[in-house]
């Protein structure tokens, strides 16, 4: 079993510095405590202790080509030597936009940025701006970021979140100016009656939704519902705005608009357009996206298009080939049917949903969840429990449920890895 004694006294000494000792609320609260590492490669983590740590947080999503892609690592070696920052233009960020352009459906034009957060804001403005409306309809469970204006409902107590058929905004965080939901309104996700008698109204500016919901749970839209959702937003002059941080690149070279085949107005991405470097982008229709440009409706940012970080886009890019997703995504399934099978052989009652890059364990459900709502009566602490117990056999995996694979974890990871689930499964299943 491995020990974190390390990480957990250089946590304790450097939170006097840094606060909790980490740089981001979502890296606390581990079963064993926030790890510290040295260095990643391919699958792998190693961290202060000497453990080597097969890696499915994949940097939250975001490294679909592992830790350290030759290809990606050589064209930031390359570009770093030709200067950090020009606060100008450069071929290199002209060669990425051109990429995105070409490879998204819904990316007529596109505006980069440094953080998913921020483009999530970018979109919302850009969607009340074009329609002179204020709301924004969001869905339970879904996240956009951290922001005061969005951060509500993302991962609400039921006790808090009123009825099904009309959910109340629900804050994410202390501080939180209640006036800043105002221009909110949330719905269940995967109800498409729903999203019609609200937008009925007329008075809503955008829809935004994660296209499959993956931020809680790994669910895929119902068949009909995002074409439904579309056709809607069109008859009551609604924009459409797809977050793809998670799906982007990762459902496939398309995002989710790519593999379900519908196309929003708006779009934004992050994680994996980069792998784990810093770049978001929003991207969208012409005459939406000029709006930057000629309309009035201000977008910024120090450190947009970054030229490092778009070398390393441009890389990225190119290495998510047909190829890539072939190979990567036939790991990402052997992985998930033998997680099935081990949890179901040790007698836990677990359902196992999602795609083949990102997939999610829900213990103690019986069926799939359709919404946030089925979701949040899974047994979180006995998935905890099969967390810690992955970890301490060196394997990885974010508590709340979601595994992110990588073209680096082939099949003798996915050997490796299921020898721990099926011992961690022991461990935890009911006796
Ligand atoms: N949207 C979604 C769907 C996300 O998963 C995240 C990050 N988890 C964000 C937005 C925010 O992105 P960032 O952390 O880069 O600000």
């Amino acid at each position: 079993m491995l020990k974190f004694d390390e990480s957990a006294r250089i946590i304790a000494s450097e939170s006097r510095y840094v606060s909790g000792g980490v740089n981001s609320n979502f890296r606390l609260g581990m079963g064993h405590g926030p790890l510290v590492f040295t260095h990643g490669q391919g699958p792998y983590l190693f961290d202060v202790d000497g453990n080597r740590i097969i890696d499915y947080y994949c940097g939250m999503g975001a490294m679909v080509l592992g830790h350290s892609p030759a290809g990606v690592l050589q064209a930031v070696k390359d570009q770093v030597e030709k200067g950090i920052l020009y606060a100008g233009q450069s071929p290199v960020e002209y060669e990425a936009a051109r990429i995105i352009c070409e490879r998204i459906p819904s990316a007529e034009r596109l505006r980069f940025g440094s953080s998913g957060s921020e483009v999530a804001q970018a979109a919302m403005r850009l969607a009340r701006a074009a329609t002179g409306r204020r709301t924004v309809v969001k869905f339970e469970g879904h996240y956009h970021g951290w922001f005061d204006n969005i951060l509500w409902s993302t991962a609400p107590a039921l006790a808090d979140a009123g009825p099904g058929d009309d959910p109340v905004l629900v804050s994410g965080s202390k501080g939180q100016p209640r006036e800043d939901s105002d221009g909110l309104d949330v719905l269940q996700w995967n109800d498409l009656a729903a999203v019609e008698a609200r937008l009925s109204r007329g008075d809503v500016a955008a829809v935004l939704m994660e296209a499959a919901m993956c931020n809680q749970g790994a669910i895929a839209p119902m068949p009909g519902y995002l074409e439904g959702v579309q056709a809607a937003c069109r008859k009551y002059g609604t924009i459409l705005i797809f977050d793809e941080v998670i799906t982007g690149f990762r459902l496939g070279g398309q995002g989710a608009q790519g593999r379900f085949d519908v196309t929003p107005d708006l779009s934004i991405f992050a994680k994996a357009i980069a792998n784990g470097f810093p770049v978001a982008a929003i991207v969208g229709r012409a005459d939406l996206m000029d709006m930057f440009a000629t309309g009035g409706v201000l977008h910024g940012g120090t450190f947009n298009s970054q030229p490092v970080t778009m070398a390393a886009m441009i890389a990225t890019q190119k290495a998510l080939t047909p190829e890539h997703y072939e190979k990567s995504s036939a790991y990402g399934v052997r992985l998930r049917n033998g997680m099935r099978d081990a949890l179901a052989e040790a007698g836990v009652r677990a359902q196992v949903t999602g795609f083949e890059l990102m997939f999610h364990v829900a213990f103690g459900m019986d069926a799939p969840a359709r919404n946030y709502r089925n979701l949040a009566g899974s047994d979180k602490a006995g998935y905890a429990r099969f967390a810690k117990a992955l970890l301490s056999r060196g394997v990885r995996v974010l508590e709340r449920g979601a595994w992110f694979v990588s073209s680096e974890h082939d099949d003798d990871v996915v050997d490796q890895t299921l020898e721990a689930v099926r011992a961690a499964a022991k461990e935890v299943a009911p006796t």
